[in-house]
């Protein structure tokens, strides 16, 4: 066969290794073209909550598919639409009144900052600097980009980003960044943006919910709005259906997707306190908010998403993450002791653990020797740099679950023998 077309994302062509092609997925496993059976130990991008292919889900996909496969949604609207932002409005804190919808978390995102500017716009009183937590990743598109770490990934379009304000990550109890904070409020930003709890992409580094609830206080207290990104750790991830929850914070603008459907259709929502829709509402067209996309908000999409919420007010979800979470941490207080391993940390059903590396970092030579060794052990696991992490669907079982941290104690020790 001719040498596929396909660009893969996020893949060195030029290192030749095998692409794997996945001709089915149920619950927790993969299964390849060659009839192999592979652990999903990354919710294949962090998107897989209840498990592959739930069947609720399935059924919901199928039979709106018949029904309305997409509407314009610019004055338009439709039933599924309208449930989800019912659900969500009936499950998340009271003050988040408006759901805007798009289609992926890099556009909940774009959303979340220009309708922060589109605020402070419209409220007669422009500001545009954006404040952001230094290893943050907030995905990949430009205004995306902007706000997130700089590296190598996105190091060949930095003349097109936009200068933000970085505050450090926390060390200790946070005082570094709540001082930093508050000295950067003082300059009248728009915005502060965050990954609660876990920065995912930078690494799975993890903070404490006092320093959350502390950063989202100092903006407060000034005035500036307060992003969350929850893209990553919402719908259960972190051991509660938002991070924010931990540290008893509502943010002004709230970024979701990956989850919202369960993992199964691109969707994602940008939910807004009242006031910054208000700041919009007007009988001047100018003031109208100017973004969508094609798929807002599309019907299938938004089913699954109606099932997903579903299936968060039926079934066992929030038992399920709390065994979920025990298990990660039997089987990191055991690769905890082997030798190599450093900072081995847990926030909720995600455990993470740097492998002993000098050069370490983001292209650290051990990723794809680890991630060849993993598929070799039937495991889908995808270390960012030396850091190895564990995030699988909920309905992982015990025994998989072993052979994942099984797999990860291996591949270790065959790194390390260099
Ligand atoms: N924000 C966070 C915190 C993420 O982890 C991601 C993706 O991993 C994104 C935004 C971007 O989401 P998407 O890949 O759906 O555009």
């Amino acid at each position: 066969m001719s040498e596929s077309p396909v660009w893969h994302p996020f893949w060195q062509h030029g290192l030749g290794q095998p692409v794997t092609r996945v001709t089915r997925a149920e619950g927790a496993a993969l299964y390849t073209a060659e009839g192999r059976r592979v652990i999903d130990a990354v919710s294949s991008w962090w998107v897989t909550t209840h498990g592959h292919c739930h069947p609720r889900i399935v059924e919901a996909i199928r039979e709106q598919a018949g029904q309305i496969d997409q509407l314009i949604f610019a004055g338009w609207t439709h039933d599924p639409a309208e449930d989800v932002a019912r659900g969500l409005t009936a499950i998340l804190p009271p003050e988040l009144t408006r759901v805007f919808f798009s289609d992926s978390g890099s556009t909940s995102v774009e959303v979340a900052l220009k309708m922060a500017l589109g605020f402070w716009a419209h409220s007669g009183e422009p500001r545009h600097r954006i404040l952001v937590m230094e290893h943050s990743y907030h995905g990949d598109t430009i205004g995306a980009m902007s706000v997130g770490e700089r590296g190598v990934y996105n190091a060949p379009y930095d003349p097109l980003l936009f200068d933000v304000g970085r505050i450090p990550f926390p060390v200790g109890d946070g005082a570094n960044t709540i001082e930093a904070l508050e000295a950067a409020c003082c300059d009248r930003p728009a915005a502060f943006i965050v990954e609660p709890l876990v920065l995912g992409a930078g690494g799975m580094m993890m903070y404490g919910a006092g320093v959350l609830a502390a950063m989202a206080e100092v903006c407060r207290r000034h005035g500036v709005l307060f992003i969350a990104d929850e893209v990553m750790t919402g719908w259960g991830r972190t051991g509660t259906l938002l991070a924010c929850e931990q540290a008893g914070v509502v943010p002004d603008i709230l970024c979701l997707a990956k989850g919202l459907t369960g993992g199964s259709m691109p969707l994602a929502v940008t939910l807004a306190r009242e006031p910054i829709f208000q700041a919009h509402w007007s009988t001047d067209r100018a003031k109208t908010f100017y973004h969508s996309s094609s798929y807002t908000a599309n019907p299938i999409a938004c089913a699954a998403a109606r099932a997903n919420l579903a299936i968060w007010r039926e079934e066992p979800v929030r038992e399920r993450i709390a065994t979920l979470g025990a298990r990660q941490q039997a089987g990191l207080d055991r690769l905890a002791v082997l030798p190599g391993i450093r900072n081995p940390r847990r926030c909720g059903t995600i455990i993470a653990l740097d492998v002993e590396d000098p050069a370490g970092g983001y292209l650290s030579a051990l990723a794809p020797r680890l991630m060849a060794l993993f598929r070799e052990a039937g495991v889908l696991l995808r270390p960012l740099g030396n850091t190895i992490y564990v995030m699988p669907p909920y309905c992982i079982s015990a025994e998989d679950l072993t052979r994942v941290h099984d797999a990860i104690a291996d591949a270790v020790a065959v790194v390390l023998k260099g």
